[in-house]
């Protein structure tokens, strides 16, 4: 889960021609990239926009350790930066990734804009 915080109103400052992915699966893959991994537990990934609760800008259901689907909400109206940095902490969650204390950690449970996925900056 990641939490909404007051945004730093400070753009983070970035060289070069720079796009995040504009396509909820472009950010899926820019997440596997991000990690260079897969869900192995996963049985099957489903990620769409929908409803989360106030505050809360994506959620992941998790399988047990048999396996099982796993599912990923994100929430809308975010710009596509902050939305792949929203897929990449909830596919951190597939992987079994906990939460970081680093604010610049993509699994900081707060979405912070001085954190650099690469993979979510240069698409
Ligand atoms: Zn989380």
């Amino acid at each position: 889960m990641i939490i909404a915080t007051a945004l730093a109103s400070a753009a983070v400052a970035l060289t070069g021609p720079v796009a995040a992915p504009t396509t909820l699966p472009g950010a899926v893959a820019a997440a596997a990239g991000y990690w260079q991994a897969t869900p192995a537990h996963c049985s099957t990934e489903s990620v769409s926009l929908g409803r989360t609760p106030p505050g809360v800008l994506g959620e992941a259901t998790l399988p047990d350790a048999a396996g099982g689907p796993c599912e990923m909400v994100i929430s809308r109206g975010m710009s596509p930066r902050l939305r792949c940095l929203v897929v990449v902490h909830e596919y951190g969650h597939w992987l079994g990734h906990r939460h970081s204390r680093d604010r610049r950690d993509p699994m900081f449970p707060l979405l912070d804009t001085r954190t650099i996925v690469p993979q979510c900056e240069q698409r």
